[in-house]
């Protein structure tokens, strides 16, 4: 990457690639001879009609989505689907599973109490959220309506490597995968929906991508706010309101690269490489550093580290951002440091920073 920028490990919005920023900011002014930029087009113009378009066919063919599904690109974050995906999907008065292994899923069951009864048949609070539950330890309802998940926690730093298998009476599976989103291959087909915020993986903050199987659509409970309403998103293309245009862009330049690389699988790898980097020099620290989460279930995505000597976190923040790596603070709510390395994170990025780690150690050891 270029010499004036940052290796930037926030945990989003997040570092884009550097290709897909140079694209649009070679298109910003005049957009392939329209005369415009995207962000001053009509979002019911061809112009922009064949953006959104194209966004969407090349994110069906990264995921590999068949035509049994929907692709919506709204507004409101992953916070917003906490709410819109109990209304759309169930009546006020079902029961509703919810795997709960850290903030976010936290977040979504303690949202969907308003709109379902959801019942939290695991939790891994009590485990400071470093586990993903084992199948066999989930108690599923076969009454219930849905089985929710986050299928990476961003701030507690554990991710699902398999899906679990609903096995409620309708057979639907929920996927919060804001942070992990085209990260890797995904069976689509094992889900009933997926919802992603656009800002860590595919673009800036301001889209929401929702992927819903189509039977779901059309029986959202009657005071959902038509701005929640899928089947509204649905029949309209995305196009019921004024959508993010701008964001919806960018997440299309960000598809298109992932496709330039050779797509998911190629994707996987590089992120595989990148994580096995970091947590190998956090295992191989004697200590010094410490990843708490359960080794089989860390997240390529999150990586949260403390130090032994806890009193140099703030040290080596300014450090590291001295040498320009920058973010690296730990959420709020757990503290340590964490480091967010995201598809567009290069791998020259991680290997500054783990050497980096082994020049302090050796400093302060
Ligand atoms: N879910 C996960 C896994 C997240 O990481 C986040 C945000 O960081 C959210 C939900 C909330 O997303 P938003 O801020 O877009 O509403």
């Amino acid at each position: 990457q270029s010499s004036d920028r940052v290796f930037n490990f926030a945990a989003g919005p997040a570092t884009l690639p550097e290709n897909v920023l140079r694209k649009a900011q070679s298109e910003l002014y005049n957009w392939r001879g329209s005369g415009m930029s995207v962000m001053e087009m009509s979002h019911r113009g061809k112009e922009f009609l064949s953006i959104i378009q194209k966004a969407e066919s090349d994110l069906r063919t990264l995921l590999g989505i068949s035509s049994e599904y929907s692709v919506l690109f709204l507004q409101g974050g992953a916070t917003t689907q906490f709410a819109a995906v109990p209304l759309n999907i169930c009546k006020n008065d079902d029961a509703v599973d919810y795997v709960v292994t850290g903030s976010w899923s936290d977040k979504a069951f303690k949202e969907a109490q308003k709109y379902c009864k959801p019942n939290v048949i695991w939790s891994g609070k009590s485990e400071k959220y470093t586990k993903v539950p084992s199948f066999d330890d989930l108690k599923q309802n076969p009454e219930a309506r849905f089985l929710h998940i986050c299928a990476n926690e961003t701030i507690h730093g554990v991710e699902f490597k398999n899906y679990p298998t609903p096995n409620n009476q309708s057979g639907i599976l929920v996927a919060d995968m804001s942070s992990n989103f085209c990260s890797k291959p995904v069976d689509v087909s094992k889900f009933g929906l997926i919802y992603a915020g656009a800002q860590k993986n595919v673009g800036p903050s301001g889209v929401t991508v929702v992927i819903v199987r189509n039977d779901l659509i059309g029986n959202a409970q009657s005071s959902t706010p038509v701005m929640l309403d899928y089947k509204i998103h649905a029949e309209n293309n995305s196009l019921y309101n004024t959508p993010p245009c701008y964001g919806i862009y960018m997440c299309g330049l960000v598809f298109e690269d992932l496709l330039e690389q050779g797509g998911l699988v190629e994707v996987e790898k590089k992120n595989k490489k990148k994580a096995e980097l970091l947590y190998n020099t956090i295992d191989e620290s004697n200590g010094f550093f410490r990843c708490p989460v359960e080794k089989s279930v860390r997240s390529l995505m999150n990586v949260p580290f403390t130090l032994e000597k806890s009193e140099l976190e703030g040290e080596f923040i300014k450090e590291a951002g001295k040498e320009n790596m920058v973010q690296l603070k730990g959420h709020r709510s757990v503290g340590g440091m964490r480091a967010s390395i995201y598809n567009a994170m290069p791998l020259a990025g991680v290997e500054k920073l783990v050497a980096f780690m082994k020049d302090f150690q050796a400093k302060h050891a």
